[in-house]
């Protein structure tokens, strides 16, 4: 055989070591972060510390844990600060006030320095152990994102499940952007997707569409509901209801172009009824003052169907006022870590 193929061959080799150990080093260069939103959970942060940190600590690249305190008004930023203190990777940052999973939710991107960046619920829910599949998906198969998704909703009060599944018919019917059923914010995005997420710097937040919205490849993962690990859920039926209401003005205009047909077709019927009327005048004058309760049931229709167009505009117009007036999302009181490319 020939002394350079031999040769060229080893070199080959060499190489190829060479690569596979640089990119063994690479990911160890690499950062996953986690963002955790958490607001009046003393009763669960050291839970959700003990659960999560063991699994982190397996995986094969570094990490870090951004816990986000939304105005918590127990000791949750306390024990925050405690664990920053007893452990380098946990991060913390606090809120100024309460603005929601929403807005603590961004928070917690905007300062996650990873190139793979995670959200999870700090109860528990969330299962960590889902962790390693989830990362190991998106270092070897081609997504940007694995999600999660329930697929039971056992332990939900039947009516809030019932009215859950009735607004995931009706979003999606009304916008082009898929919103799943049952799909959590726990999910594991790469660098490019969560830039994506940032960029959209709308005040009015609805994340399940804004995650959808960007695109980029999803796989989900599904499970079955898990309960609280301790404390109350922060969501009444009332907050439930206001936030599915924000989601389909966020992400359809469907409801404008519902009062518009509205509109035309109570005209139509209008001409048609005038039309009718002025034929059986000219047939019958004698007729004319009866049929005033059925005038009466016409005028309080479609004065009701009036307010209610008016009040589907008042709604997007009082969202777009909101939008114009450029409020900060977020606003820092104290933390131990810098946005992202920024400070
Ligand atoms: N959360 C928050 N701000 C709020 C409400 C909730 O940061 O105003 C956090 C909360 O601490 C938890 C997550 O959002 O980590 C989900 O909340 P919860 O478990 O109450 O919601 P559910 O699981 O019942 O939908
Ligand atoms: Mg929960």
């Amino acid at each position: 055989m020939d002394i350079t193929y031999i040769k060229r061959v080893i070199a080959k080799r060499k190489r190829k070591r060479y690569n596979n150990k640089e990119k063994e080093v690479d990911t160890m260069k690499e950062l996953l972060s986690i963002v955790v939103p958490c607001y009046n959970e003393e009763e669960v942060i050291e839970k959700y510390y003990d659960a999560t940190i063991p699994v982190l600590e397996g995986l094969n690249i570094k990490y870090e844990i951004i816990f986000v305190d939304d105005g918590s008004k127990d000791k949750t930023a306390k024990l925050m600060k405690q664990l920053a203190d007893k452990n380098d990777h946990i991060k913390y940052i606090i809120l100024s006030r309460n603005f929601g999973k929403e807005g603590a939710m961004y928070a917690g991107l905007c300062h996650a320095q990873g190139d793979y960046v995670g959200l999870m619920d700090v109860d528990l829910q969330d299962p960590p152990s889902l962790i390693p599949e989830m990362l190991n998906i998106l270092q070897e198969e081609e997504y940007e994102c694995v999600g999660t998704r329930r697929v039971t909703r056992k332990g939900e009060p039947k009516i809030r499940s019932f009215f859950a599944r009735m607004f995931y018919r009706l979003i999606n019917k009304m916008t082009k952007t898929e919103i799943v059923d049952g799909a959590r914010d726990f999910r594991i995005m790469k660098r490019c997707m969560v830039d994506s997420i940032l960029s959209m710097t709308e005040y009015n937040r609805f994340s399940k569409g804004i995650f959808s919205w960007v695109g980029y490849r999803t796989k989900w993962l599904e499970y079955e509901n898990i309960e609280r690990a301790a404390g109350e859920t922060k969501w009444s039926f009332w907050k439930l209801f206001k936030y599915s209401l924000e989601g389909i003005i966020a992400f359809t205009t469907a409801p404008l172009a519902i009062a518009s047909i509205m509109g035309i077709l109570f005209c139509f019927g209008a001409f048609i009824g005038i039309l009718i009327i002025v034929i059986r005048a000219l047939v019958d004058s004698g007729s004319a003052v009866a049929g005033w309760p059925s005038l009466i049931c016409i005028i309080l229709l479609v004065g009701g169907i009036q307010l209610l167009t008016i009040g589907i505009l008042g709604q997007y117009l009082s969202k777009t006022y909101l939008e114009t007036k450029k409020r900060p999302i977020y606003l820092t009181r104290e933390k131990n870590t810098k946005e992202y490319n920024k400070e």
